[in-house]
């Protein structure tokens, strides 16, 4: 016999299999036969069935009690088991029952309502299940009735809060004013009913997901209440449950600011004042310190919006573009509206469902090859680009004159280049006519195109002043003024020694001294020789016609002795800095807010008294600089050329500094979402002072380094994009020195050129076969260079000239982005290992033909763009198709590859440079059907796929050789959101099984030896040679004649190098010591906050109100939250329970079942 249920209430035991439970509380009563049962259903669903159908009281309080035990126990699985067994609608309909009476039963209707609580809180459809059910409104009316009853309030105020997990529910509470009901519910400062005021607090909160009751609060002007209630309750928060109340107000505004009106209220309401003051308090008490976070985020997302000072977004440079005679390539357009543009193949920065659907599943994508994109008949004009295949070598037989036969072998073909280099006594003249000579015998070469270098206009730009930080020096720097004095006397020795001015420096006095400057002070600097520098950048063409060098490009770079450890985090940087902005809203006091440069007003004066500001050369980008406050600056970067985003790159000169003087920048245009910045990254700096000392050296440097979302927005239109502030404090070293500040270290077109030639000057020419052309001229006119390595074959010998021309071909492309200087610094490790003398480069010689494109966006590194080429695309999405006007160094390298293809000589590696800006290390992305269809968890049978696991070979090779290398961090999924990346369609169109991206981090190393320490172009440079040396490892497959014993070599190096810790599968960053939040996202509410508040409200003595302080005391004498309590708290909700059995019995039953449960 079963005394609580009716008679179609049957036991059958199989409750114990859903979860394990049992009703223990009917102990008591004798356990009832568990195998009376003969009903197919489960014990539970006959007691939600019997619930819904409203029995007596007392049989519905224990099937009650006996949910609540059983949910009570165990984790979440069970209430999700109940929610899918219709617990959620039984529960509401037992509410409708006994809430829609006349006099609702409240003994019934309180357990109800907490358990309805717990269970909807998991169920992610309760919202629209009270609306079929007509709970919601419901309850909003029963909370009407109740509004005096503390706990009886709390109980509709959570359940309430649940319901509005739904958009429709929580606008339906709205509209039948809901909003206004628990608005006046929340009182100022008071010790009573915290827990019913909480509760309303954040029903209040969770009524606020929809817009439309956003709108409503806002037009109600309780906004200002809000934060008149968060400054009350904030002053007298002394308590935990005060502190509990002020976390959930804010709550509430940060959920009301998600508006734009809402901010607009809570701005002019005095928010951003009130919060400034409230935290200034938090700060010092050590326990209100959890609510500093959530105000500053406030603030900082509250700032009231601010157009960049500028007068147009679009970039200072525009470029016409062929076809469209005006340089307005749509204008007005809005971005994607994936306006933050990852990084190339940074897939893992979207949400792990994203980046799954984003895989490529469709197995005929991946297996089958696409038709070319072009007819074959275009192909045989890329037959000139393979000169090792016709070269015939003669001048192998006159080994006395290797000087000639090494000119003979360079400009056997279509050389671009300068027939010697300059020197420095050359005058101008004769480097133009020298420049001119050169473009027509280029275009009398065999191939069609022409020389797109042509004549140098350029040239007689950098008559004036070579370089701009030179000038600057003479002009400001005692010191150096005397230095420079010295070396100009010796200069002018020559020619009479009279003293002009320092600002009249006469052109010819000007060289002469940077000639003696270098021949006295030059640092000797491998593979770098300044006036070849200046040659190239005076062929180089630029957008505004750059008549300037930036010293450190001109004179070199060494990198620093020793290394550079990661910059550590200072503990709650970003709030400061929030504080910093936050007060230049609230006070003019200091504010100075005065342009010093721009870069479209070059007659722009400033102070003398204020840094100065230049960027107008080779891969500078700086549009604006603003002084803020006296030591503080805001710098607006300027977006890609013809367009108006991708900001992120920087490089500037910065002079006229105070040493010893904390200087604040602040680039406030960033766009990417997050930063290695925030980890431990610094920016760059070269003194020209320093360098002039022997030490030219850019170095990582700043402190207080931090990157967060600010409150920016673009001067006009584009409403969606988000701007970021990378903030960092520099401390100069010398007075009045002249620097320069970059993202990282700088690599501009001129300093590939200029190393090419040193390359080719530096190679034994009876030996190494290199031979610089040009693949074709980008938009701008400039070359975009190719590059041929091989070993010259032993003699001309039949079978080694068969050797030759049978070996394959390795391809290695770099820089699509112009921001990733660092993808640059890995090709010039590459460039000079495969050109040394070292064996295994030999090896790599006799093995292989290398073709490199060192640099696939001439253009963009040029006029310092971040992302895109001057037609505002980003080139590495341009693979299927490029246009061969438009991007015309993917057109023709995809040329080249689809010729190679032709004649047999597809790449058996192909390697794409990058850099990466979120990501330490350095790692490959490959390409592997299987990979992505098990990670995409595709249905495709893969058992019969074959696959050759070679694409891994090299990755794995790296991460032995390479320091800086993670084989963790590589992978090989085929993302749709790449299928048109040099990898991707490389490896799908021309069938490269080894077809990689290299990513290269621009902070450093979380793993190996260089862990901690921030990546140098030391680093940079042995990685380039690294993935030489790994290349090695697929010479094994190829019949290649790399001799054995230097593979051995390479495996016998293992044991030295092998200092990987290869259990390093933290994924990317280490936990930051303070939470970047970057989402305008409060933190949701959590399921056990809830059910705490819940089990609170139970605890509670009396239904009626009861004093807070007797609560308290009745809670010390309970002893805290522990099994007693919980029983008691039981007895009072169910109190004939407790009429028929202690509270100690409840316990020890739990237990026992507990222990059933877990047996
Ligand atoms: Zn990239």
């Amino acid at each position: 016999m079963f005394g609580y249920g009716r008679s179609n209430f049957t036991w059958n035991g199989t409750l114990r299999e859903l979860e394990g439970s049992c009703p223990t509380c009917f102990t008591e009563r004798g356990r009832p036969s568990m195998t009376a049962s003969t009903s197919s259903s489960s014990g539970l669903e006959v007691l939600l069935s019997t619930l819904q159908n409203a029995g007596d009281v007392e049989s519905t309080l224990n099937i009650l009690n006996v949910l609540d035990e059983l949910l009570s126990a165990g984790t979440d699985r069970r209430i999700h088991y109940m929610i899918s067994k219709g617990g959620s609608e039984a529960l509401l309909t037992a509410l409708v029952n006994t809430g829609r009476s006349f006099s609702p039963n409240y003994t019934l209707l309180l357990p109800l309502l907490h358990l309805l609580a717990k269970v909807g809180h998991r169920d992610r459809r309760i919202g629209v299940k009270a609306e079929d059910a007509g709970a919601a409104l419901l309850t909003l009316n029963l909370l009407r009735h109740n509004v005096k009853h503390a706990r009886r309030a709390a109980a509709c105020l959570w359940v309430i809060q649940v319901f509005s997990s739904s958009v429709s529910t929580a606008n339906l509470i709205g509209e039948n004013h809901g909003l206004d009901v628990i608005y006046r519910l929340i009182p100022q400062y008071t010790t009573k009913h915290l827990h019913a005021i909480k509760a309303a607090i954040d029903a209040f909160a969770a009524l606020l997901c929809t817009k439309a009751n956003v709108c409503s609060v806002v037009s109600k002007g309780y906004v200002s209440g809000l934060l008149r209630l968060y400054g009350d309750w904030h002053a007298k928060a002394t308590q935990h449950a005060a502190m509990a109340i002020c976390h959930s107000l804010l709550r509430c505004l940060h959920k009301v600011t998600h508006s734009t009106a809402g901010r607009q209220a809570f701005v002019s309401q005095g928010g951003i004042r009130l919060l400034y003051g409230t935290t200034q308090t938090c700060l010092l008490s050590k326990g209100l310190e959890s609510l500093v976070e959530p105000s500053v985020q406030l603030m900082r997302k509250c700032l009231p919006k601010t157009p960049l000072p500028l007068t147009s977004d679009r970039s200072a440079y525009t470029f016409p573009m062929p076809g469209r005679p005006h340089a307005v390539p749509d204008m007005d357009a809005e971005p994607d509206e994936n306006s933050e543009e990852s990084d190339d193949e940074e897939a893992e920065d979207n949400k792990e469902a994203d980046f799954d659907d984003d895989l490529e599943t469709d197995l005929s994508k991946l297996r089958l090859r696409p038709d070319p994109d072009r007819p074959k008949e275009l192909l045989p004009q890329y037959n000139r680009l393979c000169p090792e295949l016709s070269h015939d070598f003669q001048e192998l037989g006159l080994s006395s004159e290797p000087e000639e036969s090494s000119t003979a072998s360079s400009s056997s073909s279509s050389s671009d280049e300068e027939a010697a280099p300059l020197n420095g006594s050359q005058c101008h003249g004769s480097r133009r006519g020298a420049a001119r000579s050169e473009s027509s015998a280029s275009s009398s070469g065999s191939h069609s195109e022409t020389d797109p270098e042509g004549p140098a206009p350029a040239a007689a730009q950098l008559e004036a002043r070579d370089f701009h930080s030179h000038s600057s020096i003479l002009s400001t720097s005692p010191s150096f003024r005397t230095k420079v004095r010295e070396a100009r006397d010796e200069a002018s020795l020559g020619q009479g020694g009279e003293d002009q001015g320092d600002e009249e420096e006469d052109a010819d006095n000007h060289r002469t001294m940077i000639d003696r400057l270098l021949e006295r002070r030059g640092a000797c600097i491998p593979h770098h020789e300044p006036k070849l520098y200046r040659a190239a950048a005076a062929k180089t063409k630029s957008i505004p016609g750059f008549s300037i060098l930036a010293f450190p490009d001109f004179w070199g770079h060494l990198p620093p002795p020793g290394h550079e450890s990661m910059a550590p985090r200072k503990p709650n940087i970003q709030r400061q800095k929030v504080f910093e902005d936050a007060q230049r809203f609230l006070s003019t006091d200091g504010i100075i807010n005065q342009v010093v440069f721009d870069l479209e007003d070059s007659s722009l004066q400033c102070p003398s008294d204020t840094l100065k500001f230049f960027s107008k050369f080779e891969c500078g980008n700086l549009r604006k600089a603003v002084q803020v406050r006296r030591n503080e600056y805001d710098l607006i970067l300027n977006a890609d050329a013809n367009s108006c985003q991708h900001t992120q790159w920087f490089y500037f000169e910065v002079s006229n500094m105070v040493a010893a003087v904390p200087y604040r920048f602040n680039v406030i245009n960033c766009e990417k979402s997050n930063s290695q910045f925030n980890y431990g990254m610094q920016p760059v700096l070269y003194s020209v002072r320093e360098a002039l000392e022997g030490k030219p050296h850019w170095v990582r440097t700043g402190t207080e380094i931090c990157y967060f979302r600010n409150h920016f927005c673009p001067a006009r239109g584009r409403r969606r994009t988000t701007f970021y502030t990378l903030t960092f404090t520099i401390t100069f070293k010398h007075n009045e020195d002249v620097c320069y500040l970059a993202y990282h270290y700088p690599y501009t077109y001129s300093a590939l050129k200029a190393h090419l030639k040193v390359l080719q000057k530096s190679v034994d020419p009876a030996k190494v076969f290199f031979q610089q052309q040009v693949l074709c001229g980008t938009l701008a006119g400039n070359a975009c260079p190719v590059i041929t390595i091989t070993a010259c074959p032993a003699s001309r010998s039949w079978i080694d000239m068969h050797q030759l021309r049978n070996r394959p071909c390795i391809m290695l492309t770099g820089r699509v982005h112009p921001g990733e200087s660092n993808a640059s610094w890995v090709m010039k490790g590459t460039l000079e290992f495969l050109c040394s003398s070292d064996p295994v480069a030999q090896s790599l010689r006799e093995a292989f033909v290398f073709k490199i494109i060192p640099m696939l966006n001439p253009d963009g590194v040029i006029n310092g763009t971040n992302r895109c080429d001057l037609n505002s695309e980003d080139l590495n999405r341009q693979w299927c198709k490029p246009n061969p006007v438009l991007s015309p160094t993917i057109y023709h390298t995809k040329g080249l590859l689809y010729y190679l293809s032709s004649i047999g000589r597809t790449p058996l590696v192909f390697c794409d440079y990058h850099g990466h800006s979120r990501k330490k290390n350095v790692f490959l992305y490959g390409c592997s059907v299987k990979e992505t269809l098990w990670q995409s968890g595709s249905a495709v049978n893969t058992v019969g796929l074959k696959e050759d696991p070679g694409y891994r070979t090299i990755p794995k090779t790296l991460d032995r050789l390479a320091p800086a290398f993670s084989f963790n961090s590589c992978n090989y999924l085929v993302e749709k959101s790449r299928s048109a990346t040099a990898r991707v369609v490389v490896w799908r169109e021309m069938g490269v099984l080894r077809s990689y991206t290299m990513e290269s981090t621009h902070n450093g190393c979380d793993q190996g030896i260089y862990k901690g320490l921030q990546t140098g172009t030391r680093e940079l440079q042995e990685m380039g040679m690294m993935f030489c040396h790994s290349l090695l490892s697929v010479t094994k497959d190829v019949k290649a004649l790399c001799s054995q014993s230097l593979i051995s070599q390479i495996d016998l190096d293992h044991n030295v190098l092998d200092h990987k810790s290869h259990n390093c599968f933290e994924d990317d960053e280490p936990p930051c010591v303070e939470e970047i939040e970057y989402s305008a996202d409060c933190p949701a509410l959590k399921g056990a906050d809830l059910d705490s508040d819940v089990n609170g409200n139970t605890a509670s003595a009396d239904e009626e109100e009861e004093g807070d302080e007797e609560r308290r005391e009745a809670e010390q004498r309970r002893g805290g939250v522990g099994q007693s309590q919980q029983s008691s708290a039981k007895g009072r909700l169910f109190p004939h329970l407790a009429r028929q059995a202690s509270a100690e019995t409840l316990g020890e039953n739990r237990n026992a079942c507990n222990g059933q449960i877990t047996s």
